[in-house]
This record gives C-alpha cells, structure tokens and sequence, in this order.
C-alpha cells in the first residue's frame, strides 16, 4: 500500500505568554486568529489557531501558549524552521513591516529562494518565502492589505536524528517527492501548493528539548475520515507506534514519533472550524468542546487575555 499526503496540515508550537503570541501572529504577520480554545488535555492553557481566512489546511498554525514555560531548545527531533508563503513580489513590503516592528531578519538563500529569517517573540525561527503557487488569502489585517497577506505554509525545515529515516519515511511512507539537494539540505514537495515543500537538514544538531518557543509536533493531511484510517493503518504497517483516533474538534488526529525523533501528526481535513461557529465569527471568543463546557467559567477565569487587535506601529 502506498499513501500521499497532500502536504502539512497543521503546525503546533508551545510559546509563552498568549497576548504576546496573538500580537506577533495577528498584529505584526497578519493571519486570521481563526479558533480560540483550550488545550483538551490541559485545559488550563490555550489552544491558538491562526491560519488565513478559512483556516485552510496547509495554513495553520497553532500555539499552546504556556506563560510560565522554561525556554526550550531547538535542535534535532524537531522542526527547526517553519516557512510561510508569500505572494511573489511581496518580500521587500515584509522587509519594511518587520523593521517597523524591530523584529531583526536575515535574508538568505536556499535552492535559489530568497527567504527572510526570523525569530517570533518566544524563539521560534520562521522564515517568509515568495511563492506563485498557493491560493492567494483574502485576510487582511492592520497594515496588510489581502494581496501582500501571508498564504499559508510555504513548509518546514525539519531537523532530524536520523536523516537517512526520515527521508525514507518522507518518500516511502507519506508519498513526498525528492526534488534535489543543495548544500546541507534535501528538499521533497508534496501534492498541494502550500505547505509542500520540507527540506531535510543532512547533518545532525544537538538534540532539541521541549519548552517555550519550540516547534512541539507538524501535522500531515489525511483527505476524510476514511483516509484517516487507512493512514492509521498504513503507519502502523511501517512499524511504527500510533495512536488511536482522538477528536480534536475540528479534525482527527493519530500521532506517531518518527525515527529521527519528530512527532508526526496525521489529521483529517473536515470537519474545519465553522464547526462550532461560523465563517465571519470565527476567532473572536473562546470555543469549549462539549465535554469541557460546564467548566466553562472556571477555565476563563484561569486564562489570561488573548486579543485580536491593531499594534499601535499600524495606527499611525
Ligand atoms: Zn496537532
């Protein structure tokens, strides 16, 4: 049996404190907070979603901000960078807007893209990449009109243990394609045109470890419910240890830690997040799973703010 995954789902990444997070990720890069919830298995904390309008597949990124969290380390066993796209042409406007918000960048080049590298508030590494492919966002949002608004995912740089692994799980196991190589890095593309492209560091860092500012697992699209279950299987076939089907609300999800020491995430498409509100509401309160509801006033009461809102830099 061979699968293909049309590219990455979701990415999940533990922060620090939230208002922090929404004003990096809202205020500075301008994606749409699309889902306001809790983490389902620690209530306790946030579960952040932004991603463009829709919160597409292939756009979201999401955050369990931890405000008390020790600093963690990037290394191997992770994503080390995740990249966004932007529409071609655009790069020198994002150049302008991260000075004005004195987030310090590189620029650098890899397979021939420029890229702009930098550091959100909490450290992760992100980088901004122009791509033509990729369904345009129609989000816009303080000083980011929609055609120079981020697209989604252009993909990730995963660091692994093992690179040997990883990339035979990429190809043999997910149904990525190798494209080449370029100095320390291999780089395979999936079918859709975002979140498709993931490069490979050849050369093994450190270990990485868990806390703030890290990259805590990447999620893999699975088309349905049915598919998700073939995955299921398919993984376990591979010989390696998944779990059981959990519901996240707006998808499923089975995990599964790669051999190069990444947790792997397979989630389905549907059902989305118009699940528990609509289009336009999306974002704007706190959304409990039916399970977690009548804790509703105990869990708000422990949050802290979390506000979607234009940075005073855009005001002027
Ligand atoms: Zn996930």
């Amino acid at each position: 049996m061979s699968k293909r995954t049309a590219g990455i789902h979701h990415i999940t990444a533990i922060v620090g404190n939230p208002q922090e997070n929404v004003d990096f990720y809202a205020g500075v890069l301008g994606l749409r907070l699309v889902k306001k919830t809790v983490n389902f298995d620690d209530p306790g904390t946030y579960h952040l979603y932004f991603g463009n309008e829709a919160g597409s597949p292939g756009t979201i990124m999401t955050f369990f901000p931890w405000p008390n969290a020790y600093q963690g380390k990037i290394g191997s066993g992770q994503v080390g960078v995740t990249s966004f796209a932007v529409p071609v042409g655009t790069l020198s406007f994002w150049e302008e807007r991260l000075a004005k918000f004195n987030v310090s960048f590189e620029k650098l080049t890899r397979f021939g893209e420029e890229t702009l590298q930098f550091d959100d508030p909490h450290g992760l590494h992100l980088e901004l990449v122009e791509r033509k492919e990729g369904t345009a966002s129609s989000w816009s949002f303080g000083g980011i009109p929609a055609d120079k608004a981020i697209k989604g995912f252009g993909g990730a740089v995963l660091l692994t243990l093992k690179p040997e692994s990883t990339m035979k799980l990429l190809t043999e196991g997910m149904g990525l394609v190798e494209i080449g190589s370029e100095g320390d890095f291999t780089r395979f593309k999936a079918s859709d045109d975002l979140g498709n492209v993931i490069d490979v560091k050849l050369t093994p860092v450190p270990s990485g470890s868990m806390g703030a500012g890290i990259v805590h697992h990447i999620a893999w699209r699975a088309a349905d419910y049915e598919d998700h279950e073939v995955w299921r299987e398919h993984i376990a076939n591979l010989g390696y240890g998944v779990t059981p089907v959990k519901d996240r609300q707006y998808f499923n999800a089975v995990y599964f830690r790669e051999r190069g020491g990444i947790l792997f995430e397979i989630a389905t498409d549907p059902p989305g997040f118009t699940r528990d509100e609509t289009a336009e509401e999306m974002g704007r309160s706190l959304l409990l799973p039916p399970w977690l509801e009548e804790k509703r006033a105990l869990i708000e009461a422990n949050l802290l703010g979390a506000e979607v809102r234009i940075l005073e830099e855009d005001q002027s």
